[in-house]
């Protein structure tokens, strides 16, 4: 697989197959004004199969959204065809906004406005709790 096709943008690459369409809907990636790619079940040495979507712009990634999908995600910072870095996700130890409590009894599906937040309880097991109700997300 080569980058040729991009000047300016991401090449998101070692995306677990079948994740590349929560990471384009959770990121909105439909509504950006450049071209975006979405290559599914591409060849991989390391994975066997693996997802790649490229971002035809250097428009600001939420990391802590790309790794929460998927933290094994690397991301190839594209620069005048070239890679000009390569980064890494860690997994953020709180998520705001990003996912809703499904505990209907929580605080959160009654005050709306408040914020919705995750605390990273467990890394061993990528174990989010919310914030409020300690409700595991799923
Ligand atoms: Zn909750």
């Amino acid at each position: 697989m080569n980058i040729d096709t991009i000047k300016n943008g991401y090449v998101i690459d070692h995306i677990t197959s079948g994740n590349a369409m929560k990471i384009y809907d959770l990121l909105e990636l439909g509504t950006l004004n450049c071209q975006v790619a979405i290559i599914t079940n591409a060849k991989s040495k390391k994975m066997k199969v693996k997802d790649i979507i490229k971002v035809g712009k250097l428009i600001e990634l939420d990391m802590d959204k790309l790794a929460y999908i998927d933290p094994n995600i690397t991301i190839n910072v594209v620069k005048n065809d070239k890679i000009i870095d390569k980064k890494n996700l860690i997994l953020p130890e709180k998520l705001v906004n990003v996912c809703k409590c499904n505990n209907p009894r929580c605080i959160t599906s009654t005050e709306k406005e408040l914020d919705q937040i995750f605390i990273l309880t467990d890394k061993s097991t990528n174990t989010y709790r919310c914030m409020y109700c300690e409700s595991k997300l799923k």
